[in-house]
């Protein structure tokens, strides 16, 4: 809850401290920690008159556990907790070759939930526990980056996740671009099952994950683009990993897709799976310009009866305002279009229907006539 939607807080307020809210009658809303520094003076992790506690946490966590392994079965390498969207804000916890990664947003949760759960978290990584908090929103709750071993010898070289029967490299100690995007596992699924015999351009590669999919599911050729160099690097050594033939290049996706369109080349699969352009609302219609510039490109590359498929993870890119960007590019493009399918991000990233920032992933899936 922000300060301004709070009438009277106490001023010995302390950090990390556990309070009640009340409502203007004092029914008591909830519980949650408190951040005196943050302009999210206090999130709430109960409703009503419980008070969160060590059991309560390892509650919340083992209802994570269950649920995905009810959708996904026993995965070794993915999300285990997802933030608010678990009932755990603030904390993201990831399992990575029997590490557990976890990085607090949140002061509450680096002092309160981390300490609370770090014994189940511990008992889920037989490898060891990283900390992992680099992310730049930790400032606003006054806090530092931290990258440390927790528990445990921090991993000499890069370790190899595990995504179905794909393999990628993953820097858990590395500077900033690392990790492995987990939400996207189901929609590489999709790719690789829509892959075989098809021409394949991979925009916004990163380490392959769409790529290394496409060569895997039988594409006949794959170009994977993306203007890191250290990501194609790691590319490269994954594809070679997974025995998969992927040619790479780097440069900035917006010049390379006008210059493809100008060469007129034609592919049968183009995956778009670009950085969040919109972080806020600020930046909302720069953001749509983006996405349509390179969805117009993208269709205008399709060969008949070519694929399109199309990422937003964008927060302030809501489902409805990227399917009409896309349909606008269609539009604009000329190039009919039927539209198979409109996924989400993958079950260990779960959607909660009372917290809009879960709900980030897009991804539609396009034919061409
Ligand atoms: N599809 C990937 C994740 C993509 S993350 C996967 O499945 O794992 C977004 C990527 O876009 C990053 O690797 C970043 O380096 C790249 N990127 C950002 N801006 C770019 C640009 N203008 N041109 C090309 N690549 C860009």
């Amino acid at each position: 809850m922000f300060r301004g939607e709070l009438r009277e807080v106490p001023a010995d307020l302390q950090p990390a401290e556990i309070v009640q809210v009340e409502d203007m009658r004092g029914h008591i809303v909830g519980a949650g920690y408190a951040n005196p520094a943050s302009s999210i003076l206090v999130r709430l992790l109960t409703r009503g008159t419980a008070l969160p506690s060590p059991d309560w946490a390892k509650a919340q966590l083992l209802r994570a556990i269950a649920r995905r392994k009810e959708r996904m079965g026993d995965v070794p390498d993915l999300r285990l907790v997802h933030s608010e969207a678990d009932g755990l804000p603030g904390l993201v916890v990831e399992r990575i070759a029997g590490y557990a990664i976890v990085s607090p947003d949140t002061l509450g949760a680096e002092e309160l939930l981390l300490p609370w759960l770090l014994p189940e978290i511990e008992a889920l990584a037989p490898n060891g526990v990283v900390l992992r908090a680099l992310a730049p929103i930790r400032q606003r709750e006054g806090l530092a980056p931290r990258l440390e071993m927790l528990r445990g010898r921090a991993p000499q070289a890069p370790v190899v996740a595990q995504e179905g029967d794909i393999r990628y490299e993953v820097d858990l100690f590395g500077g900033q671009k690392t990790g492995h995007y987990f939400d996207q596992r189901e929609n590489r699924a999709l790719c690789r099952s829509l892959a075989a015999g098809r021409r394949v351009l991979d925009v916004f590669s990163y380490t392959g994950g769409f790529a290394i999919a496409a060569a895997l599911g039988g594409a006949s050729e794959v170009m994977a683009v993306d203007s890191s160099e250290e990501a194609l690097q790691t590319l490269e050594r994954n594809a070679a990993l997974n025995g998969a033939a992927v040619a790479v290049r780097e440069e900035n996706a917006f010049d390379l897709l006008r210059q493809l369109v100008r060469d007129k080349e034609q592919y049968d699969l183009i995956v778009l799976d670009p950085p969040p352009f919109a972080r806020g609302k600020d930046h909302l219609d720069a953001a749509l310009r983006a996405y349509k510039e390179i969805n117009l490109r993208a269709m205008r590359l399709l060969a008949p009866g070519g694929y399109l498929l199309t990422a937003s993870c964008s927060h302030a890119v809501s489902l409805a305002d990227f399917l009409a960007v896309v349909d606008d590019a269609a539009q604009d493009a000329g190039v009919p279009l039927t539209r198979i399918a409109v996924r989400g991000p993958a079950p260990d990233h779960p959607v909660r229907v009372e917290v809009p920032e879960s709900d980030y992933l897009h991804l539609l899936a396009l034919q061409r006539d």
